[in-house]
């Protein structure tokens, strides 16, 4: 099983709806995705449609070891696609896991124990570079980061990409930055447009060639209960999804190769 942390410490920019249809574009072509919500306000679980009253286990409990990843997963109406939810609980969580053992490793173990279950695992993390994330980054192999296409884009990125040095020289050494994909693209906006000359000018090829357009489709989705990819499939933020899916596969693709020769 691969695992990829969707994280940027800045909220709002693109993080879950990019977890959420990521996944269900996996899912789409036979990956069995087993979506991760390790951020308490949940919305990646209420985007799939798994509403309040049926998140019974949730990631709270895989991270103090009260329930195992296959215990607190349900299954969503996309065909292949899990989903841990995340409850109110998970605010909590950075302050408890201080205490616990092995802090940082809690999803990871949780992932190990899971192996074979689920090919792809996406981690929808909070907006902080707190345990939660810690945790994710450390679970990962593989990191994705959305960026908004705004003029503070790169700002705290380096503070990011910090945090993925120390990650990668304690607790996860072979911790990859799969790509960076830029999101909210607005194409009338010459703004946006600068934005994403500099995000390529400074990143280079990490920068996957997908950018996601700013689609209201996208943001009217979650309020149905659906991945943007069920609920419009040919709107232009879908499109975009199966896009960047289909470089993500290619990116993974050519890194398992790497690592067989
Ligand atoms: P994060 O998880 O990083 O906080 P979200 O994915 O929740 O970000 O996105 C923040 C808000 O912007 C949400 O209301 C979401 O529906 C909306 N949104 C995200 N991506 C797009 C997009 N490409 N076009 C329009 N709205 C978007
Ligand atoms: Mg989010």
């Amino acid at each position: 099983m691969i695992c990829i942390a969707v994280a940027n410490q800045k909220g709002g920019v693109g993080k879950t709806t990019t977890a959420i249809n990521l996944a269900t574009a996996l899912a789409a072509i036979g990956r069995r995705v087993l979506l991760v919500d390790l951020d308490p306000q949940g919305n990646a679980s209420t985007g799939v449609g798994v509403g309040r009253d049926q998140r019974e286990r949730s990631s709270y409990d895989v991270l103090i070891g009260a329930a195992s990843l296959a215990e607190a997963a349900v299954a969503t109406r996309v065909p292949r696609l899990d989903l841990v939810p995340a409850t109110v609980d998970l605010s909590g969580a950075e302050i408890e896991l201080v205490d616990l053992p092995n802090r940082t490793g809690r999803l990871g173990d949780a992932l190990a124990a899971a192996a074979g279950r689920w090919d792809v695992c996406l981690v929808d993390c909070p907006p902080s570079l707190g345990l939660l994330t810690l945790n994710a980054l450390a679970a990962a192999q593989q990191l994705l980061i959305p960026l908004q296409s705004e003029f503070f884009a790169l700002e705290g990125l380096s503070q990011l990409l910090g945090t993925v040095e120390r990650v990668r020289q304690g607790m996860n050494p072979g911790l990859e930055i799969l790509g960076v994909v830029l999101t909210m693209f607005d194409r009338r906006n010459n703004l946006s447009q600068q934005v994403a000359e500099d995000v390529r000018a400074c990143l280079g090829g990490v920068v996957f060639e997908t950018i996601v357009p700013r689609n209201v489709r996208l943001s009217e989705a979650p309020s149905h209960g659906l991945p943007a990819l069920i609920y419009d499939l040919r709107c232009p933020g879908s499109e975009a999804y199966v896009r960047l899916a289909r470089e993500v596969m290619g990116r993974l693709a050519r890194l398992s190769e790497m690592e067989a020769a």
